[in-house]
């Protein structure tokens, strides 16, 4: 079976400042992939070369088996397939929780508004917020603006969704509502890549663990053993710190 993602020999260069410095990893179909490292490991960085939203210096990223570093690829296509999730919500805040989920399936799927909203009722119910749906965003907490943004994202039907620290931004007693959203998505088969901070979920929902550190993969392996039995010191460290 083609890997939903998979990453050859990946560089990154902000100017003189090499970032990432030869990533190699493979997220299989349905795979729940989880990264921890410490700040300004190059987290962010990755998961924004996977749909280029940033610019990979060298090497490959292959979604479903095509190279989306190829000049010729169709950016917005690739993107299409791959739905993203930031530590901010970006909602836009003049719009309903409804009109935030339906603007890019009508631009960029071309639905009909009722097509869109029948979408974006369906995932609002997957994620719990059902009663939200003509709410403003600034009405909502942050764990709901968050669970908005996954249903937002959802409804443009991706194969595969990536999150970036998706509850960094929040306060404890939300994180998780939106870890169980994350959980039940993997529960249905998602493929995910997830940065988080949350050791627990990484354990309980993860099939691979990746740690990162300068730049480089230092390790990876399954949840359970990287968190009990990390192989390498820098891991070590970082563990001791955050759990
Ligand atoms: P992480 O997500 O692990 O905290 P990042 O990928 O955000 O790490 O950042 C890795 C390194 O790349 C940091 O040193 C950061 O300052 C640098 N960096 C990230 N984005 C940019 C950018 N757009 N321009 C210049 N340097 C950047
Ligand atoms: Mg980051």
């Amino acid at each position: 079976m083609t890997a939903a993602i998979e990453v050859r020999d990946l560089h990154k260069y902000f100017g003189e400042n090499e970032v990432l410095k030869g990533i190699d990893f493979t997220v299989e179909q349905g795979q729940v992939v989880c990264v921890i490292g410490p700040s300004g490991s190059g987290k962010s960085t990755l998961l924004r070369c996977v749909n280029r939203l940033e610019e990979p210096t060298s090497g490959v990223v292959l979604i479903e088996g095509e190279d989306i570093t190829d000049p010729e690829v169709d950016l917005n296509k690739v993107r299409s397939r791959i739905g993203m999730v930031f530590q901010s919500f970006n909602l836009f805040p003049h719009m309903t929780v409804l009109e935030n989920l339906c603007i890019a399936q009508k631009r960029a799927k071309k639905r009909s508004k009722a097509e869109a909203e029948q979408v974006a009722r369906a995932n609002l119910e997957k994620v719990g917020l059902s009663d939200k749906v003509d709410a403003y965003p600034a009405h909502l907490s942050g764990g709901q603006q968050q669970r908005v943004a996954i249903a937002r994202a959802l409804s443009m039907d991706p194969d595969m969704m990536l999150f970036d620290e998706p509850t960094s931004a929040l306060d404890p007693e939300l994180v998780g509502d939106v870890l169980d959203v994350m959980r039940r998505l993997a529960g249905e088969g998602m493929t995910m890549m997830v940065v988080t901070h949350e050791m627990g979920f990484a354990r309980e929902v993860g099939d691979k663990l990746v740690f990162m550190d300068g730049g480089v993969i230092v390790e990876e392996g399954v949840p359970r053993e990287v968190l009990t039995n990390p192989q390498h010191v820098r891991t070590q460290q970082f563990l001791s710190k955050v759990l």
